[in-house]
């Protein structure tokens, strides 16, 4: 690391028991507030799992004290650097679960999970003939960038991933499956659940996409576009060595990785736009969301009944819903 930027943002996870989960909440936000740190943390029975933003000072005194924890003392941190904070705020929530699958089971990934795979091996296995990449994430994160090959569920939560996998069996009876999600939590139960659905032959991505892009002997080859992250910065870029460009603008198609919600509160769709395709659609994804009441792009930018009018006029449509 050459940057030596001021702050970083930290990505972990760890699948330990804690007792007393809902109060372990209360009071890691309040060491995370005392310390100055920004982010979003769940706490759940089965473990943590956070990201957070943070001076240089501010995340090694984290990380320390974490480290110092024995339920926490092997759990391994993504470190990002960063010009600033990649949160507004600092938020810690006690859950059920750390990630949910909608299962009538909830899978233990220490007692059942795919082979871990560090990014050499995946980079190396993912080119095998008999393997398929499979992407264990939402298409929103696909959309922006994804393994070059790799299948996109077409889910839009994690909870649905078992769903679509019993709708889509023959892509992957009798093959070497590889998952991978971003920072590798989600894989631990994904692959674990596929093998009690009866793959024989399951690994993951150790670590996540975050750690195959890091990887100095990798440098994240063989993945195309970015990585959507669930913090201010939203794309991150992996591919060391060459950026293909995979997301495409929604409303014509070119070539686009700047993500927008969609501004009818009640919609709020992740669409890839450009700024100026932004504009001319109302950040809307529908013409039904263009001219819905609450719409927030008409109303931050004070627009009248006959402004609205001539924009939809110049995308073919009229005022009337
Ligand atoms: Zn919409």
């Amino acid at each position: 690391m050459t940057e030596n930027k001021p702050y970083r943002v930290l990505l972990y996870y760890h699948y330990v028991t804690l007792e007393n989960f809902a109060e372990f909440a209360n009071e890691h936000r309040e060491f995370c507030n005392e310390l100055g740190l920004k982010g979003r943390i769940l706490v759940a029975s089965e473990g943590i799992n956070g990201t957070v933003s943070g001076t240089i000072e501010q995340t090694d005194q984290y990380m320390k004290a974490m480290k110092e924890d024995p339920r926490f003392s092997d759990m391994v941190f993504k470190i990002d650097e960063a010009d600033g904070h990649a949160f507004k705020k600092m938020k810690v929530r006690a859950r059920p679960e750390l990630v949910t699958l909608r299962l009538e089971d909830d899978i233990n990934p220490h007692e059942v999970t795919g082979k871990y795979l560090d990014p050499k091996e995946f980079f190396e296995q993912m080119q095998d003939e008999d393997t398929v990449v499979l992407d264990a994430r939402n298409t929103y994160e696909y959309d922006l960038g994804h393994f070059r090959g790799a299948i996109r569920p077409d889910v839009e939560n994690f909870r649905d991933l078992p769903q679509w996998v019993r709708e889509n069996k023959e892509i992957l009876e009798g093959k070497k499956i590889l998952t991978y999600c971003t920072g590798g939590i989600r894989c631990e139960k994904f692959s674990g659940w596929l093998l009690k659905e009866g793959f024989e032959d399951v690994s993951q991505l150790h670590g996540g996409i975050a750690t195959y892009g890091k990887d100095p002997e990798v440098q994240g080859e063989l993945w195309d576009g970015q990585m959507y992250v669930f913090d201010e910065r939203i794309a991150v870029p992996i591919n060391k060595k060459e950026h293909v460009i995979v997301g495409r603008d929604y409303f014509s198609g070119e070539p686009c990785e700047r993500y927008i919600n969609c501004a009818n509160p009640f919609c709020n769709k992740k669409i890839l736009s450009t700024e100026e395709n932004e504009h001319k659609h109302l950040r809307s994804c529908s013409h039904e969301c263009r001219v819905h009441p609450a719409n927030r792009y008409v109303i931050e930018h004070g627009l009248t009944e006959e402004q609205v009018a001539e924009r939809l006029s110049k995308i073919g449509e009229s005022a009337t819903v």
